[in-house]
């Protein structure tokens, strides 16, 4: 079975948060606090959580924009919808200790609630901070790619809210080759910072199954620059603690057959 994702188009989303609120009402996310304003722009989620599954990332710019008597100072508004990534290298599958987080065959990460145990691991592995443990039990939720809905052939119902197609849902390495173009035709048009985002099988967590077309530096969305899957080292560690365990055994049966000599 191919494998599919999301490309996250920026720069036509117009920050309708209809993903958001589709997102909410077919998996059932509380919706507490999801009305309340937060005093940071429009921005009401803040980031994802155990409960905002998709966030709508509003950011306020100071640019120059070009008029009669030359340059003004103007301002744009870039919005973006983001998403657990969906990893090649997943670290929070790695560290699940119960089984709870699993490999779907459509190549995604899903968590099963009802083995989840509430460690928390996962929360401190993920190098994008997506997954997130509820107050109540501990438990951890996430975007879920809508894993019922694909599973009877439908698309996400955030990708099937987006009235701009910002957020287009299928075989990755066709959404990867659509990124593509899009960027192309973006810097033919004067964009020169569009540029594309967790695309790359190369990248620190073998790409991301969820990846975006960006209009400035990742940072700017709050997004780490050169994210790394943080479990990379953990074969060489254990590799090297057992090599440290083996020379003390050895040191101690040498000593003990000295004394015995
Ligand atoms: S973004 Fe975080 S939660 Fe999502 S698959 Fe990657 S490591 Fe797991
Ligand atoms: S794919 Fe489904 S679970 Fe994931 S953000 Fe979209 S609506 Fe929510």
């Amino acid at each position: 079975m191919p494998r599919v994702g999301f490309f996250t188009d920026t720069s036509v989303c117009i920050g309708c948060k209809a993903c958001e609120v589709a997102c909410k009402e077919w998996n059932a996310v509380p919706t507490k606090g999801a009305l309340e304003l937060t005093g940071e722009s429009f921005d009401n989620t803040s980031e994802l959580s155990a409960d905002s599954w998709r966030h709508v990332a509003f950011i306020e710019q100071q640019v120059q924009t070009p008029s009669e008597n030359g340059p003004q100072e103007g301002v744009r508004w870039l919005m973006s919808s983001d998403v657990c990534k969906h990893c090649t290298h997943s670290a929070c599958l790695d560290v699940c200790p119960t089984g709870s987080l699993f490999r779907t065959e459509f190549g995604t990460v899903v968590v099963q609630q009802d083995i989840c145990n509430g460690c928390g691991y996962c929360v401190s592995a993920c190098p994008y901070g997506v997954i997130a443990q509820r107050e109540d039990d501990g438990r951890v939720f996430k975007c879920t790619m809508c894993y019922d809905r694909l599973k009877v052939g439908s698309e996400p119902a955030c990708a099937q809210a987006c009235p701009t197609q910002s957020i287009q849902f299928g075989d990755l390495d066709e959404l990867r080759e659509r990124a593509q173009t899009r960027v192309e035709e973006l810097h033919a048009a004067g964009q020169d910072k569009a540029r594309l985002y967790g695309e790359s099988p190369d990248d620190g967590v073998g790409g991301a199954g969820a990846f975006f077309l960006l209009l400035d530096e990742p940072e700017v969305y709050g997004l780490p620059p050169d994210p790394i899957v943080t479990t990379r080292d953990l074969g060489a560690m254990w590799r090297r603690v057992g090599a440290a365990g083996a020379a003390l055994l050895a040191g101690v049966a040498a000593a003990y057959l000295s004394d015995r000599g």
